[in-house]
């Protein structure tokens, strides 16, 4: 009767590519999370001091944010029904993207369902196939995704190496499609920033587009979190912002900042907003809430930024290489410990675990061969007691192992 117990599957070539990861000490299983996403969590059924997650500030377990998405659930229900051009755009999303263009000064706002789809779908949208993207190497998989899909010409520069930006941009300048920059605010493995007034100045100079994918500087820099636009006052210079509402934010989505001609064309032609369904209303009342909460509770961020300042000295004086030499500075709360070899900075990773510190361990492809790293994420939400108690385990193993000498 069957046939399916004789087929041999055509699947398993991929059975090779485990292989490889499991003989390079690269291959991972996940760890499960049981309870809440907080700064002492159980993984795995072990309580660990979590250094890894991106809940900046602790949002993801604040009263109000259970409270305001609660509330939507019992009021409008647990999902959207349509995608948003068919019915499912409810007056809760066009609230909050109301509330985060006004956050962010900017005319419009259209929130994606992540990050992931906000940057794609619009860098894909946006250009074609006779357009150029000038990119930073080390910017985000989502954007390179993006360039990818609009078939535009990419020219990808130096990390923050102006010049070689510029240079990549002149020798397209007399070509007639358009051109984009694009840069991360923060970049997520290094923890560094992006330099955007140089960047914005090149666009001037150039006719291009500038874009920014904030992702880890929502919530994090800027005044009550609005960003590295922020930061660095460069208002009305940035015609395409990004940010996230996955990290500091707590919940979920991406959203795109500009003027309302352009929210009105990524209505029009952005992918994942034509063609995959809207939030439930409760994520999107989460996220209201949560910028209620960045502008009443600045103290957050001060917080976060205390947290950072002391971790990253501590890490510093214990002798941990957290980049600078070989790999840029971090100046935000995230913060490599660099290890260099992948095999060793998993075995790291899992080693700290064991003896109760979650930090995870990034090795190629996700950064480059021989930059393989912990990172470290500070929370406005960590007890100094427990980073003292991380920092004495990152020195003890990170010493028996080698890493540290
Ligand atoms: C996390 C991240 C994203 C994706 O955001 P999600 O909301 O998690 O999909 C995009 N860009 C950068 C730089 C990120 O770090």
């Amino acid at each position: 009767m069957s046939t399916t117990a004789t087929r041999t599957d055509p699947l398993s070539y991929l059975g090779g590519v485990i292989d490889d990861l499991k003989q390079r000490g690269t291959h991972f299983r996940l760890r499960v999370l049981e309870g809440e996403q907080a700064p002492e969590s159980t993984f795995d059924g072990r309580r660990v001091i979590n250094i890894a997650s991106n809940n900046y500030l602790g949002l993801t377990t604040h009263p109000r944010l259970r409270e305001a998405a609660l509330k939507a659930i019992r009021d409008i229900g647990v999902g959207s029904g349509a995608v948003r051009t068919v019915t499912g755009t409810m007056k809760i999303h066009m609230e909050l993207e109301e509330k985060i263009a006004r956050f962010k000064n900017v005319e419009a706002c259209v929130v994606f369902q992540s990050g992931f789809a906000a940057n794609a779908g619009t860098v894909s949208a946006i250009l074609g196939k006779d357009d150029f993207i000038i990119s930073d190497e080390l910017n985000h998989a989502s954007i390179i995704d993006g360039a990818r899909l609009s078939r535009a010409r990419i020219l990808v520069f130096r990390h923050k190496d102006i010049a070689h930006a510029e240079e990549q941009l002149a020798s397209v300048q007399h070509q007639p499609g358009h051109k984009l920059i694009i840069t991360d605010g923060v970049f997520s493995m290094d923890g560094d920033i992006g330099p955007l007034p140089q960047l914005c100045s090149l666009a001037e100079k150039y006719g291009a587009i500038m874009m920014v994918d904030d992702a880890h500087a929502s919530g994090v820099l800027g005044r009550n979190g609005r960003g590295t636009v922020d930061h660095f006052d460069v208002h009305g210079r940035v015609d395409v912002q990004v940010g996230t509402l996955s990290k500091a934010i707590g919940a979920l989505g991406g959203y795109v900042c500009g003027t309302r001609q352009l929210i009105d064309f990524l209505y029009h032609r952005a992918r994942p907003f034509l063609f995959s369904t809207s939030h439930p209303p409760s994520v999107a009342a989460t996220c209201i809430a949560a910028l209620e909460v960045l502008e009443r509770e600045p103290e957050r961020i001060d917080r976060l930024w205390e947290n950072t300042r002391f971790f990253k000295k501590e890490l510093g004086n214990l002798g941990c290489n957290i980049g600078g030499r070989n790999t840029p500075a971090s100046e935000t709360p995230i913060t490599p410990v660099i290890v260099g070899d992948g095999r060793l900075a998993m075995e790291f990773s899992r080693a700290l675990f064991n003896e109760g510190v979650l930090a995870t361990g990034i090795a190629f492809p996700t950064v480059a061969e021989g930059k393989a790293r912990l990172r470290t994420i500070m929370t406005a939400t960590h007890t100094r007691a427990e980073l003292e108690q991380a920092l004495e385990v990152l020195g003890r193993v990170g010493k028996k192992l080698g890493i540290i000498s």
